[in-house]
């Protein structure tokens, strides 16, 4: 399957399979929680923010996956592009210019 097919249904659904993850995950620690007696409250607490840090871990992994990133070759710069959403022939243009920018920030 073309890349750009995968990387596009990952961007499609990035939000519904975060949001899934996060509550699964959410849903079990909560689940585990009120199974030790724990008060509700506080399981509620805690559950929102283990769905609250997955959905934020899952979103940003799936839009890495679903990207592209162009660094600099020169040693020690620091500059880089990333794209989402763009065509194979818009994709290389960007590749060209992260290797031929003009100026070159080095970070020590
Ligand atoms: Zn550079």
């Amino acid at each position: 399957m073309d890349t750009f097919i995968v990387k596009a249904k990952l961007r499609r659904f990035n939000t519904p399979l975060s949001v899934v993850t996060g509550a699964v995950v959410g849903g079990q620690y909560a689940h585990q929680l009120l199974t030790y007696g724990v008060p509700v409250s506080l399981t509620a607490g805690c559950a929102l923010a283990i769905f609250a840090a997955v959905r934020v871990a899952v979103g940003v992994l799936l839009e890495r996956l679903s990207g592209e990133t162009y660094r600099c070759e020169v040693i020690g710069c620091g500059f880089r592009v990333r794209l989402t959403g763009t065509d194979a022939g818009e994709s290389r243009r960007w590749q060209e210019i992260a290797l031929a920018h003009p100026t070159h920030n080095h970070r020590h």
